[in-house]
């Protein structure tokens, strides 16, 4: 995951600070010499680590804060908003033209992720309410049209394309002349890539920008080539002049220097970052939540967004009602389980939660005792697959004949039939439980 090393490291010096009741200037010099090394090992840029400390370490040594209350906790308070600061402070947001349709320039070198990102973005505008129209400008790779026409098709959106003998500046005209008569309201221009920046790459974008006008150049780049993420940034912002830019493949990503350096070095905001192959894992960037994962505070916000982006409110409500009724039942456990096998790796989920970032790799890894909660939940989902749904509906009816028939449907023992019948029916007494606590009756607290 991205970021794990330096959040490792940085929660690690913090915690020496906190554990301080007093703190003197050394102190924070130290401290501040561990969060350099650390910030460089990301492969941050080296400039911006400079002023970072430089600002942090004016900001913390002032006696407000070494002579305040919590000075170790005061310290990560400041770490905390220069991170934020660093990465552009707010959520930059696409904008839309008055008059539709909405052209977005998606440019960027080959491999970055550009025709994807195509995609994951025209499928949430569509989501959002919008008619999105997909262009193949890349007339140099036939395969590129067709990988944009594939994409497309995943997700529904149309896609213009005149083939490979026409000019770009040429199909980008005559896309804009379709949307007009389709009523398509946004147009996604995705552009041809090379493997290095060069001049007639520039001139040709720099024709099309002048031919259709885009609202947005949106650059893609690719988080996992770190600093030249940043170099190629720069250029492309230099030469053709970008509106945000689109930072991919963060999930593979483990240092995170270039979404803390892009900003700053180019000016210019990072709107999405890309996480993950699916639609959904093109996220907004939201500077303030991406230091709080950093400093393993958590991100609750994003994860929230991502139950709402992956769970059907309606289902959600239905369950939250038959928990309450204590009705819930085998079939709703599995149910439930899909649901949140949809929102990604488990282990990423809970990368999200506050605390547990915290624990490092290692320690996440321990806590879970060599349990793969990934694995655990097929299993789970096997052996509940394998039951009548009558014998969903009605655990109790489940004797050693029935046990045995469903532990021989799904490969597992009669133990782990048992084991899931149990931990059901705890799960059950819980919710229970926690309904009479609500209604104000008087129970047991069932995790102590
Ligand atoms: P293009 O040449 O710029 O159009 O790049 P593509 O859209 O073809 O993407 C190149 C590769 O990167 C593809 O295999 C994509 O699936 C992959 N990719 C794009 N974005 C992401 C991301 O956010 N995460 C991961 N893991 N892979 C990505």
């Amino acid at each position: 995951m991205a970021f794990e090393n330096l959040s490792n490291k940085l929660q690690e010096v913090f915690k020496q600070l906190r554990s301080k009741g007093v703190l003197t200037e050394a102190d924070v010099k130290a401290a501040m010499r561990e969060v350099k090394i650390a910030l460089l090992e990301a492969d941050v840029n080296f400039k911006i680590v400079k002023e970072f400390i430089k600002k942090v370490t004016e900001r913390a040594v002032g006696t407000e804060v070494l002579q305040g209350l919590n000075p170790g906790q005061q310290v990560i308070k400041i770490v905390n908003e220069e991170l934020i600061a660093l990465m552009g402070s707010t959520q930059a947001q696409l904008t839309f033209s008055r008059k539709p349709p909405t052209v977005f320039m998606m440019v960027g070198l080959q491999g970055a992720g550009k025709t994807t990102t195509s995609g994951k973005l025209a499928g949430q505008l569509r989501k959002q309410g919008r008619s999105p129209l997909l262009v193949a400008c890349d007339v140099y790779r036939p395969a590129a049209i067709k990988q944009l026409q594939v994409v497309g098709k995943n997700y529904n959106i149309p896609v213009f394309e005149m083939g490979t003998e026409v000019s770009p500046v040429e199909i980008s005209k005559k896309a804009l002349e379709y949307a007009a008569q389709q009523h398509h309201d946004v147009i996604l221009i995705d552009t041809a890539g090379r493997l290095h920046i060069n001049e007639e790459l520039m001139q040709e974008l720099q024709d099309i920008k002048t031919a259709v006008r885009p609202q947005e150049i949106l650059l893609v780049v690719d988080a996992m080539t770190g600093q030249d993420a940043v170099t190629v940034a720069e250029s492309f912002d230099g030469q053709l002049g970008v509106d945000g830019i689109i930072l991919t493949k963060l999930d593979g990503d483990a240092r995170g220097g270039a979404a803390l350096s892009v900003r700053s070095v180019t000016n210019k905001p990072i709107k999405y970052i890309g996480m993950g192959e699916k639609m959904e894992d093109l996220e907004p960037f939201y500077p303030d939540r991406m230091a709080s994962r950093i400093l393993g505070m958590g991100d609750v916000l994003s994860l929230i967004d991502k139950v709402q982006a992956n769970i059907d409110e309606q289902e959600a409500l239905d369950m939250a009602k038959k928990m309450r009724a204590n009705d819930f039942t085998l079939e709703d456990f599995l149910a439930q389980m899909q649901q949140i096998k949809k929102m990604g790796p488990l282990k990423d989920l809970l990368g999200m939660m506050p605390g547990i970032p915290g624990m490092g790799k290692l320690d996440l890894e321990s806590a879970l005792n060599g349990v793969d909660p990934q694995k655990e939940m097929a299993r789970t989902e096997a052996i509940i697959q394998s039951m009548t749904k009558e014998e969903r509906a009605n655990p109790s009816i489940l004797n050693g004949p029935r046990k045995k028939r469903i532990a021989a449907g799904c490969g597992r023992s009669i133990a782990d039939v048992n084991r899931l019948i149990k931990q059901f029916e705890e799960m059950k007494k819980m919710m229970k439980q926690m309904n009479n606590m609500q209604k104000g009756k008087k129970g047991k607290f069932p995790f102590f």
